[in-house]
């Protein structure tokens, strides 16, 4: 957790809530942090929280024992700390698939305490292409 932001200079942030991409800029103010360039909540919510605790969803792959497919595609189902991802990946390195799973199974449950599991995304093992 960061205790102080620093945000002299200013710090910009590029909202990645929809394709409109706004840039948010974040300022010292009086009051504490003064945002302006969103043009919603939405953005707001987010560049509050890339400030404070900066979330995001993790796309990758991991081993399988099959050589027809020896990687399969996986996410987490919801969102994890950013300043976790490094611990992810090398947990995910770990694993290797031994059953052939289909979209939407648990590759591994609360994924490095973090609440979040890795599913799979793919029907490569099931499904030859
Ligand atoms: S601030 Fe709102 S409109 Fe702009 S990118 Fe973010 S979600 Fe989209």
């Amino acid at each position: 957790m960061r205790d102080t932001i620093h945000l002299d200079p200013p710090k910009e942030i590029v909202c990645i809530e929809c394709p409109n991409g706004c840039r948010i800029l974040a300022e010292p103010s009086e009051s504490g942090v003064r945002f302006s360039g969103y043009r919603c909540k939405r953005g707001l919510a987010y560049a509050e929280a890339e400030l404070t605790r900066p979330m995001r969803t993790l796309t990758t792959s991991v081993r399988t024992v099959f050589a027809d497919s020896p990687v399969v595609s996986v996410r987490t189902d919801g969102e994890i700390e950013k300043a976790m991802i490094r611990d992810v990946i090398d947990a995910l390195g770990r694993i290797v698939v031994t059953r052939r799973i289909r979209i939407g199974d648990v590759v591994a449950e609360n994924v490095c305490g973090s609440g979040v599991n890795i599913v799979c995304t793919s029907d490569r093992l099931v499904n030859a292409y």
